[in-house]
């Protein structure tokens, strides 16, 4: 009885996405149909696209945020350096129409207004899995429709809200002469700029956050507000839009459990948050042959905090248990250190505790498995800080993961003021971050000071672990190359001095 009902609910459900279907085929789908260029994210996307086109804007979308976000760590976003760092991104990834950066041909535009709009509803489906994902994608989500919104010019954003049914009307001249000084007074903008300034209103529950600042005039149930808090209701109203639906979502994701397509294309997205390059430990060519020897020297210098964990882990207990083994050999495999190095390193330490054959027996067999050596016999890729952060967390006798996820505050805390480098201001702002669920930016600062950088010198977010290792080798190599050279400057200037004396 009860699976009869689970399954008659499963088919109220699919009529119900065929009918949101039929509807949806009203989104405007040639040029001329398309008012503004400006997304507001209100229709999904009704047209049919092929899978490879739906990889390629998903991903194509993900890089987008991922270098905003980036770009908002470096400069604070109405910052000029800001615009023109996220103008060259917009001008590689051909996915949003960037205000000074517009296309002239329509047809250019109709395709970028698509593509924005594909995108975004593919990442909503993509990241409504956890509460993390759902916040990181409607907050980020929201700050790239603060920012295009805020370059606009106000007829493109009318024309782009006529598109669509927010309850939001743009006041007539009568009206605004009617009410002039109440908007004046409540609104605070200067008599002189009164005349130029278009108001609009809105339902005062659309409007919450205006009130609590204070700057709105309330009449009869309305919010009146002037055109440059417009941005924050748009905003506002886009980011419930989104985390509303990215819940509905979540529930009907079960129905497309049989499907089998789509699934697997969706978790690899929100399970690889981090867009960069896969690390398969494949080295270029000239690059420096890591062997065991080097580890300890390189885990102090450039090892992200989760990686020195699990290092001083295995030097101190000369085991790790199987989560730490894989994080950590992985990562070690992503650095480049070859599979026999891997294999001679994991034997020194554990044959400390157990028989050299026990140790050949149980767990070289996982790091040739990791190498592609075994099994499947397919070479495994490092993991991204989205995989450690969402997926197996450690148990308290576990010592891999994330020390900024999965650590305790004040274990966070102690961690980190045990080390000399870090100052007390410094390891504050880290452990807050790190309590506001900001894992990335905690590690982000994290490497900016035990690298003697400004804060946002580093000028990109860490979204992985061996992004973080690579990072800090290029920042050391610069540091000697630059030292070399200053080096063989002295030595140059005081030459000339010894060829005087010789002379004399
Ligand atoms: S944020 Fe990533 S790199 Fe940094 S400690 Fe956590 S998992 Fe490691």
């Amino acid at each position: 009885m009860l699976f009869a009902n689970a399954i008659s609910d499963n088919r109220n459900v699919r009529s119900q996405m065929f009918n949101n279907q039929q509807s949806i085929k009203n989104v405007p789908s040639n040029t001329q149909e398309i008012p503004g260029y400006l997304q507001l994210y209100q229709t999904p996307p009704g047209e049919n696209i092929s899978l490879t086109e739906f990889d390629e804007i998903a991903m194509e979308r993900l890089k987008l945020l991922k270098n905003f976000e980036n770009c908002k760590d470096s400069h604070p976003m109405h910052t000029e350096e800001f615009k023109n760092k996220f103008r060259k991104t917009c001008d590689k990834i051909k996915l949003i129409v960037f205000p000074d950066l517009k296309p002239t041909s329509s047809e250019d535009i109709a395709e970028l207004w698509r593509r924005d709009n594909i995108g975004h509803f593919i990442l909503r489906l993509a990241f409504c899995r956890t509460p993390e994902n759902q916040k990181w994608l409607t907050q980020i989500e929201g700050d790239l429709l603060r920012f295009r919104l805020r370059q606009e010019r106000e007829v493109v954003v009318d024309s782009s809200l006529s598109a669509v049914n927010f309850p939001i009307h743009k006041l007539s001249s009568e009206e605004k002469k009617e009410m002039e000084e109440d908007l004046e007074h409540a609104c605070q903008v200067l008599s002189i700029d009164m005349k130029n300034k278009a108001f609009y209103k809105v339902d005062f529950i659309d409007a919450i956050e205006l009130i609590r600042r204070g700057s709105v005039h309330l009449k009869k149930g309305f919010a009146y507000f002037p055109f440059e808090d417009l941005v924050t209701i748009l905003v506002s109203k886009m980011k419930n839009t989104t985390m509303a639906a990215m819940a509905r979502a979540f529930k009907h994701l079960a129905i497309l459990e049989e499907e089998g397509r789509l699934l697997p294309r969706l978790a690899r997205l929100s399970n690889n948050a981090y867009s960069g390059k896969d690390y398969n430990g494949e080295q270029a060519d000239g690059s420096i042959i890591i062997t065991r020897h080097m580890i300890d020297k390189l885990a102090v210098r450039s090892f992200a905090p989760c990686m020195k964990q699990m290092h001083k882990n295995l030097r101190l207990n000369h085991h790790l248990k199987y989560g730490a083994r894989r994080q950590y050999g992985l990562f070690l495999k992503g650095i480049g250190l070859s599979l026999e190095e891997a294999i001679a390193m994991m034997r020194d330490e554990f044959t400390k505790k157990i028989p050299s054959d026990k140790f050949d027996k149980e767990y070289s067999y996982n790091i040739r498995y990791m190498y592609g050596k075994e099994g499947r016999r397919v070479p495994q890729t490092a993991m991204s800080c989205a995989t450690i952060i969402l997926n197996n967390p450690p148990s308290a006798t576990d010592c891999h993961g994330c020390p900024f996820r999965h650590s305790e505050k004040q274990v966070l805390k102690q961690k980190l003021s045990g080390e000399s480098i870090l100052k007390k201001g410094q390891v504050e702002l880290i452990v807050d971050l790190a309590e506001s669920n900001q894992y990335d930016k905690a590690c982000t600062r994290y490497f900016e000071f035990t690298h003697h950088l400004e804060e946002g010198g580093l000028g990109q977010r860490i979204t992985h672990p061996n992004q973080y290792y690579e990072e800090s080798q290029k920042i050391i190599a610069e540091r000697i190359a630059a030292k070399h050279t200053s080096d063989s400057q002295t030595s140059q200037k005081s030459e000339p001095k010894e060829e005087q004396m010789d002379t004399q």
